[in-house]
C-alpha cells in the first residue's frame, strides 16, 4: 500500500492542473450544476487497506456505474437465463444508440449500454416487490453502508429530458423484450442512475468483484466466483461504451464509467480504485480519470496483463 500511496499522490499532483479538454455532461441538466474542478481518487485493497486524495469523500452521481450493481442483482435472480435477454458483446456504438437494436430484434448487445441496462431493469422490476427500495437495500448491504441513496433531483432531471431512453425502452418493448410497463421500468432506471456515492464508497461497494472470499456483513456471498469472473469480463470488453478497447489498451483493467465523471476499475485479487473528475471526453468517459488510471497501472505495473 505504501507504494500505491506515493504513486497516487504523485500522479494526482502531476495531472491536477493540466489543461483538461473534457466537458461536463449537460444533456441531464442537473449534472451540469456540478463543479468541473472536482477531482478525487480512492483505492481499497482486498485486505481493506485504503487511501484517498482530493475530493474522494464528496458524493457524486454514479450514473452508469450503477449498471454494475443492477446487472449483479439480475444475474443473481436469473443465472444464465439472463443472457437470453441481453448479450455480452461490445457494441462499438455510443451508450445511448438505437442503431443495432433493430437488426438484433430488440436484444441489446450488452448490459452496460443504456438499452441493455433498461432490459436489466425490466428483469428487476419483474423480480422485486418494491424495486427502488429493494435495490437500494441490496446496495446498502454489499457496501455495509445504510446512508447510500438516490438523488431525486437528478432522477427527475433525467426523466424530463430522457427522450432517448424513453425511445429505447419503447422500441425494445415492441420486440417483446420489455415485459413490464414502460413508465415503471424507466422510473426505476432513472433512479438507479441517480445513485450517489463518493470515490471511497464506490471503491468499497465493488470489492465483491475483486475478492473471491467476499461476503456481506450479513454473511451473504454476492455472486459465485464464476459469475464474478464473467461480470469482470463484460466490464473489460464493454465497460466504456465505444471506448472499451481504448480503456483496455491504455489501462488494462475491467471497469465502468459514468457520465457523472466517475470511473471504477477493478484489479481482481488486488483492489478497486475509483477516480472522479466530471469533465468527459468525446466518448463520454472522464478525461482525467482515464489519464490517471493509465499512469497508475503503468507506474505500479498492476494491470491484469
Ligand atoms: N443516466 C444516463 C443515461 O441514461 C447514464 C449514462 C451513462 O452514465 O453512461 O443517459
Amino acid at each position: 500500500m505504501e507504494n500505491y500511496k506515493k504513486i497516487i499522490n504523485d500522479i494526482y499532483l502531476e495531472i491536477k492542473n493540466i489543461d483538461d479538454i473534457g466537458k461536463v455532461a449537460r444533456y441531464i441538466p442537473e449534472l451540469a450544476t456540478v463543479s468541473p474542478d472536482n477531482f478525487g481518487v480512492y483505492i481499497t485493497t482486498i485486505q481493506k487497506d485504503s487511501f484517498g486524495v482530493g475530493d474522494c469523500d464528496k458524493k457524486f452521481s454514479i450514473q452508469s456505474i450503477s449498471k454494475v450493481l443492477s446487472l449483479t442483482l439480475a444475474y443473481r435472480f436469473e443465472g444464465i437465463k439472463l443472457w437470453d435477454r441481453v448479450d455480452v458483446e461490445p457494441s462499438g456504438n455510443p451508450f445511448n444508440s438505437l442503431l443495432q437494436l433493430e437488426a438484433d430484434l430488440g436484444k441489446p448487445r450488452n448490459p452496460f449500454i443504456n438499452s441493455g441496462a433498461i432490459v436489466v431493469c425490466d428483469v428487476l422490476v419483474s423480480h422485486l416487490k418494491n424495486p427502488k427500495k429493494d435495490f437500494l437495500d441490496f446496495c446498502r448491504e454489499i457496501a455495509n453502508n445504510p446512508t447510500l441513496n438516490y438523488n431525486e433531483k437528478v432522477a427527475e432531471s433525467e426523466k424530463i429530458t430522457g427522450y432517448r431512453n424513453i425511445a429505447l425502452c419503447n422500441f425494445i418493448k415492441s420486440f417483446g423484450n420489455i415485459k413490464n410497463n414502460v413508465e415503471d421500468v424507466l422510473d426505476f432506471y432513472f433512479h438507479i442512475c441517480s445513485l450517489e456515492m463518493s470515490c471511497k464508497e464506490l471503491s468499497e461497494i465493488a470489492l465483491f468483484l475483486a475478492n473471491d472470499n467476499f461476503t456481506t456483513h450479513k454473511g451473504n456471498k454476492v455472486l459465485t466466483n464464476s459469475q464474478a469472473k464473467r461480470v469482470n469480463a463484460i466490464l473489460l470488453t464493454c465497460g466504456f461504451y465505444d471506448e472499451s478497447g481504448e480503456f483496455a489498451f491504455r489501462v488494462g483493467l475491467p471497469g465502468k464509467s459514468g457520465v457523472g465523471g466517475g470511473i471504477l476499475a477493478i484489479h481482481p485479487d488486488k483492489y478497486c480504485i475509483v477516480v472522479w473528475s466530471p469533465k468527459l471526453n468525446l466518448k463520454g468517459n472522464s478525461y482525467k480519470g482515464m489519464l490517471f488510471l493509465e499512469k497508475f497501472t503503468t507506474k505500479t505495473t498492476s494491470s491484469i496483463f
